[in-house]
C-alpha cells in the first residue's frame, strides 16, 4: 500500500482533519488494547463512508469498519491498512410513528433511549449494549431474549460490488451473534426498524430492571469487550468457566472477570497476546472439563487466525 496515494485519494472527499496516520487503536476500543492503524479515517456522512470504502477496494487495500470498538480485540501491532471509523459520526436517528431509521454510527443505547422516549417497545434489550447500530447489525446484537433480528425491517448496505442495496430481514441471515455482514463483504450504511407502540412507564420499568441486572452482573468498571465465548445450546459459558474455578485467573494484564466468568477484563496494560493466551487457556480447560471448546464472539482485528 502506498500510504500517500491512499491519503490523497481519501482527501478528494474527506477533510484532512478526519484522516489520521498511525492512529493508536487502543483509544478506540473498549478493551483499551491495540496498536496503530496505518490510516484511520473518520467519515462524517454516508457519502464519505462510501468514498472511503471505494478507495480501499479500488486500491486493494486491507480495510475494516470500526464502530465503537466494543466487540473487537486489536493486535498489539495494530492494523496494516485502513480503519474506517463510524463510532462518533453518521449518527442520525429519525422516528416516524412506529418506525426508526438510524445511520450506521448511531449508538445502540441512544436508539434504544429514543425508542423509549417515543413509547416504542422492542429495543429495551439494547439499553446497555455499548456499540453502534452498524456493529449491532453485523453481530445481531442481543440480550435478555431480544436481538436485532426481531426489530429490523431493512438494512442499507454497500455490497461487494460497491453497489448500494437494501436488504430485508430474511436476507440478513440473522442468527445468534451472526448476520450476512460477516459472510459477505457488506458495509452497513443505515437501518430501518419497526417497533410497537407501548406504555412508556412499562418500558421504563423494563429498562431499569435490565440496567440493574447488567450493573450487578457485569464488570462495567473495567475495560472489556462483552462476552468472550459463544453460548452453545443448553450451556452458559459464564457458569461453565466459573465451575472450573477460573474466575480471577490472570495472564499478564488479562483476567477472567471475578464478576462474570464469560468476560475477560483488562486489569491494566493488557496486551492482545495476554487476552489471546487467556482465551486459549480457558478453552483448553473447557476441553478437559466438558469435552468441548467454545467459539469466540469477539472479532479479531489485525490478528491472524492460527
Ligand atoms: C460492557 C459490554 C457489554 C456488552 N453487552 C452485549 C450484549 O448484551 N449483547 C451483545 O450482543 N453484545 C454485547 N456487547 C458487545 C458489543 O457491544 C456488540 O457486539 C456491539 O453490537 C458492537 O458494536 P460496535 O459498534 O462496538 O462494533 P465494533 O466492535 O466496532 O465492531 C464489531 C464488528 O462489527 C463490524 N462493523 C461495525 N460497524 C459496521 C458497519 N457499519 N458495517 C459493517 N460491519 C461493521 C466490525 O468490522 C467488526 O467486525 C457488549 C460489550 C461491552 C463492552
Amino acid at each position: 500500500m502506498n500510504k500517500n496515494d491512499i491519503i490523497e485519494q481519501l482527501k478528494e472527499r474527506i477533510d484532512t482533519r478526519n484522516i489520521f496516520i498511525d492512529e493508536i487503536l487502543a483509544k478506540h476500543t473498549t478493551y483499551k488494547i491495540g496498536g496503530a492503524a496505518d490510516i484511520f479515517v473518520v467519515p462524517q456522512n454516508k457519502d464519505e463512508l462510501i468514498h472511503s470504502v471505494k478507495v480501499c477496494r479500488e486500491n486493494n487495500v486491507e480495510h475494516v469498519i470500526l464502530g465503537k470498538g466494543s466487540n473487537v480485540l486489536v493486535a498489539d501491532d495494530g492494523f496494516r491498512g485502513v480503519v474506517i471509523n463510524t463510532g462518533d459520526n453518521l449518527s442520525k436517528i429519525e422516528i416516524n410513528d412506529d418506525e426508526i431509521y438510524a445511520e450506521a454510527g448511531a449508538g445502540l443505547i441512544s436508539v434504544s433511549y429514543k425508542a423509549y422516549d417515543s413509547s416504542l417497545v422492542g429495543l429495551e434489550f439494547a439499553c446497555g449494549i455499548p456499540g453502534t447500530i452498524g456493529g449491532a447489525i453485523c453481530m445481531n446484537a442481543g440480550a435478555y431474549g431480544g436481538d436485532m433480528k426481531q426489530v429490523v425491517t431493512e438494512v442499507e448496505v454497500i455490497d461487494e460490488k460497491n453497489e448500494i442495496r437494501i436488504i430485508n430481514n430474511d436476507e440478513m441471515k440473522f442468527a445468534y451473534r451472526h448476520s450476512i455482514v460477516q459472510e459477505k463483504d457488506y458495509i452497513v450504511l443505515s437501518v430501518k426498524m419497526k417497533l410497537m407502540k407501548g406504555n412508556k412507564e412499562e418500558i421504563k420499568e423494563i429498562r431499569e430492571r435490565l440496567k440493574t441486572h447488567r450493573i450487578n452482573g457485569q464488570p462495567l468498571d473495567m475495560p472489556n469487550a462483552g462476552s468472550v465465548f459463544i453460548r452453545p445450546d443448553g450451556y452458559y459459558p459464564g457458569k461453565m468457566i466459573e465451575d472450573l474455578g477460573l474466575k480471577g485467573y490472570t495472564i499478564g494484564g488479562a483476567q477472567v472477570s471475578e464478576k462474570h466468568a464469560n468476560f475477560i477484563v483488562n486489569i491494566g496494560n493488557a496486551k492482545a497476546t495476554d487476552v489471546l493466551e487467556l482465551i486459549e487457556y480457558v478453552n483448553n480447560e473447557l476441553q478437559k472439563g466438558y469435552g468441548m471448546r467454545l467459539g469466540v464472539e469477539i472479532k479479531k482485528l489485525g490478528i491472524c487466525e492460527k
